[in-house]
């Protein structure tokens, strides 16, 4: 069986063991604990045990690469591209498009939530235990994006800050005229080999990792909840489908002329790790390689794209935050007109940018967009219940955006081998499965 083929295997049977154990496990309603003493066994020693454990080692074996990825492969990609005059031009186009498909996300959920209505009938009752946590600011989230200690922004995993101070190393590295700096792209190139080798490592223990990570989470999702939520939580999924599968496949068709399905075919197996950990850059790894081996995006583009999309662009977690804004609206009764709804847009377009790609953040952000129309915070507690599995899907959703945007770039900019994205024998994973 092919690697891909392993993955998905993966995925299906860690979602049915993990809905079985938790029919099976019979809880008491008030403490939330098994009644049995082999439910209790399953719950404490399988799956919060043993597959607990292999599922954390494999999300942090994924975190484990991201910063040396991105730091080792923006170097080597701005360092061949530093005197292109292109540069600016390129960087222009992927923020722009990364803006304008996420307002796109957002009026999209806001429209379709208007129509459906999800937050008619809902009972505020619910909106208990929620308190609110501090958003940052527009003018922080500006001045974070400035580092003053490259160390400490690799060491606290700030992409941004890492993405800045590696742009200006490969660019340096590229004006410098000396044969020094010759040697250390050479260098830098060298170090891309094998970290990327790294990655096609991990990729072995993939399904393993994901069986492991969604047993647990489906094991202990309140399928309750989504009942009680049925009408907000089929509202976000349903803009979410038509979001990732429409409008991407439109947009890169209309920009690139390429095949959607092609795209979509390649990028099935990195949809299954944003699904399985939540987290765009937990993903990215996975992410960059395959956009740059399998859809034959240069790494001039995809090492800056890809980084940056993990960090900014966040379609699918816009789409929460329109529809959720619309429900808790409704439900609390409050009307915040076509100018609330036009603010809506723009600050959770900006709230995307400021949203970090790691699980539940998207909930944090919705904060900020509910504060600048005056809506009430304590809604969020309305929708907390389903949040963990929308976030899956909905991370889904951003790292299919990036890919989508980085391919548009690249076929833009001429730096996209069309052969080897219309190559549907050559995927990445599958090759290392051969290996
Ligand atoms: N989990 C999302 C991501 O990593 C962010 C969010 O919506 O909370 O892309």
């Amino acid at each position: 069986m092919t690697l891909t083929n392993r993955i998905l295997l993966g995925m299906i049977l860690g979602i049915i063991v993990g809905i079985l154990f938790n029919v099976i496990i019979a809880t008491d309603p008030d403490t939330g604990l098994p009644v049995t003493a082999w439910g209790a066994w399953l719950d404490g020693v399988l799956i919060n045990g043993f597959l607990d454990a292999v599922g954390q080692v494999f999300i942090k074996s994924l975190k484990l690469l991201v910063v040396p990825l991105v730091f080792v492969s923006l170097v080597c990609g701005s360092a061949a591209l530093g005197g292109h005059s292109r540069m600016g031009a390129m960087a222009l186009k992927t923020v722009s498009l990364y803006l304008l498909t996420t307002a796109m996300a957002i009026a999209l959920a806001i429209l379709v939530a208007s129509l459906i209505q999800p937050g008619e009938d809902v009972d505020l009752a619910m909106a208990t235990g929620f308190s609110a946590i501090e958003a940052p600011g527009l003018k922080e989230t500006f001045i974070n994006i400035f580092p003053e200690n490259p160390i400490q922004a690799m060491a606290d995993g700030n992409m941004l800050q890492v993405i800045v101070f590696s742009l200006l190393f490969g660019i340096a590295i590229s004006r410098s005229e000396s044969p020094a700096a010759q040697n250390l792209q050479a260098f830098f190139n060298d170090l891309n080999t094998v970290v990327i080798k790294m990655v096609l490592l991990l990729m072995h223990i993939a399904p393993y990792g994901v069986f492991c990570l969604l047993v647990k989470l489906f094991s202990s999702l309140g399928i309750d909840a989504v009942l009680d939520l049925a009408k907000y939580f089929f509202t976000v999924l349903l803009v979410l489908l038509l979001h990732g599968l429409g409008v991407y496949g439109l947009l890169l068709k209309l920009l690139s002329g390429l095949n959607p399905l092609i795209f979509f075919r390649k990028m099935w197996s990195v949809m299954v790790f944003g699904f399985s950990t939540a987290s765009s850059n937990a993903t990215l790894p996975i992410t960059l390689r395959t956009v740059e081996n399998d859809l034959g995006v240069d790494n001039k583009v995809a090492s800056f794209s890809i980084p940056l999309g993990a960090t900014i662009n966040m379609d699918g977690t816009a789409i929460m935050q329109g529809v959720a804004t619309v429900f808790i609206a409704q439900a609390y009764n409050i009307d915040i007109g076509l100018g609330g709804y036009l603010l809506v847009i723009l600050t959770a377009t900006l709230a995307s940018i400021g949203t970090a790609g790691v699980p539940g953040v998207g909930l944090v952000t919705l904060a900020m967009v509910l504060n600048q129309v005056g809506l009430p915070l304590e809604g969020i507690a309305l929708i907390i219940g389903v949040d963990r599995l929308l976030d899956m899907i909905r991370t889904a959703v951003n790292i299919t955006g990036d890919a989508m945007v980085s391919t548009v770039v690249a076929k833009s900019e001429n730096l996209l081998d069309r052969s080897r994205f219309e190559n549907t024998d050559k995927k990445m994973v599958d090759e290392i499965s051969k290996e």
